[in-house]
């Protein structure tokens, strides 16, 4: 009998493939196969592994099956050792201390909107991070681009996120979201009554990135007076090209993975009004973002902001990326007593309620 689970080894190959950033379709193979073995009886994978009738299945190849096949006879499969041998470093101590601190993730999407997974594959890898909470914070109905969700589909989420709560390991939580447009005008691209219904709601600006500075800081202080919004995503828009240290390959979403300046706004205006109405600025943890860059987040530590580090992941492996913020959260100073998910879900809940 096997000692190992040839379906968790496929998923966790597809994690840390993801954490690393690496191509959308060398992590898909990954994640199909695992997904069509793991409807399987156990002893049909083992009968088709014992006769080279894994390929046969739609979604498995010759390096899945050869993973499965390995997994099957006990050892830890070739691919996987490999890339557990080329891990990333390890974070220095202030970082680390922050990272251990962080409790959840408020800023992840699923494949209801762009990202990759569906919501039970992000919640099963949050739990298994040790997360005690996820927020799912899916795009709003203006970003087309993104799948954004209409009302109609929001609320059905709703419905389907509390389903998953069910069957997700008692002590963690799912928390319902949004990463919601932050319009022209700066009002929030969704219906006023589920903005008040979700437990944590993230708003971002992704069109007019490059409005001139006046009209820009209107339509960031319009938004952050608004009682629903708890989070300011990304607030720069930025995005650069350095990647962190180990990190190879075009990247999940290489296709649109460009450079972009900085939006122009009057920081001191926008930090000021976060602290004023206890609205938390997000260190966005992906590293073709790093938004907001060192300099803005010493800034809102001065103003007096709470932070959020989150890492807008769109898949799985990229759940891990909040070492990323964190690197750069300590760098600035950041204490842990300013960082909101550093707080249990039902503090966070609380706060996020007593807001709106
Ligand atoms: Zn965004
Ligand atoms: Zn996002």
């Amino acid at each position: 009998m096997s000692a190992r689970d040839p379906i968790a080894d496929l998923r966790r190959i597809a994690f840390l493939l993801e954490r690393a950033n690496e191509a959308t379709y060398r992590v898909r193979a990954f994640r199909s196969a695992a997904k069509t073995l793991g409807a399987l009886p156990a002893a049909e994978v083992a009968e088709r592994a014992r006769t080279g009738k894994l390929t046969e299945l739609s979604g498995v190849g010759d390096v899945t099956a050869r993973c499965v096949a390995e997994s099957l006879a006990g050892e830890e499969p070739v691919y996987l050792r490999r890339l557990l041998a080329t891990e990333g470093t390890d974070l220095d101590e202030a970082a680390a201390k922050l990272r251990d601190a962080l409790r959840g993730d408020c800023h992840t999407h699923s494949d209801w909107s762009d990202g990759g997974s569906p919501i039970e594959e992000m919640a099963l890898a949050a739990v298994e991070l040790g997360h005690e909470y996820l927020v799912l914070t899916d795009h709003s109905p203006r970003l087309t681009v993104a799948r954004g969700l209409t009302a109609e589909r929001l609320r059905k989420q709703l419905d389907h996120v509390a389903a998953v709560n069910e069957a997700l390991p008692k002590g963690f939580r799912l928390l319902t979201g949004i990463e919601v447009d932050i319009l022209a005008d700066g009002s929030l691209d969704q219906d006023e009554d589920l903005l008040a219904r979700l437990d944590v709601v993230v708003g971002s600006v992704h069109s007019g990135l490059n409005d001139d500075r006046a009209k820009m800081t209107r339509r960031m202080l319009t938004a952050i007076a608004n009682p629903h919004l708890d989070i300011l995503g990304h607030c720069t828009g930025r995005m650069v090209s350095s990647r962190p240290a180990g990190v190879t390959g075009p990247g999940d979403r290489g296709h649109r993975a460009r450079t972009r300046k900085e939006s122009e706004f009057d920081a001191d205006a926008v930090f000021a009004a976060c602290a004023e109405h206890d609205v938390a600025v997000e260190i966005n943890s992906r590293p073709e973002r790093q938004d907001p860059p060192k300099r803005l987040i010493r800034l809102a530590l001065e103003a007096g902001c709470r932070f959020a580090i989150d890492t807008d992941a769109h898949a799985p492996g990229q759940l891990d990326w909040q070492r990323f913020g964190c690197e750069r959260a300590a760098l600035c100073g950041v204490p842990a007593k300013r960082v909101v998910n550093t707080w249990t879900a039902d503090r966070l809940v609380k706060w996020t309620a007593g807001r709106s």
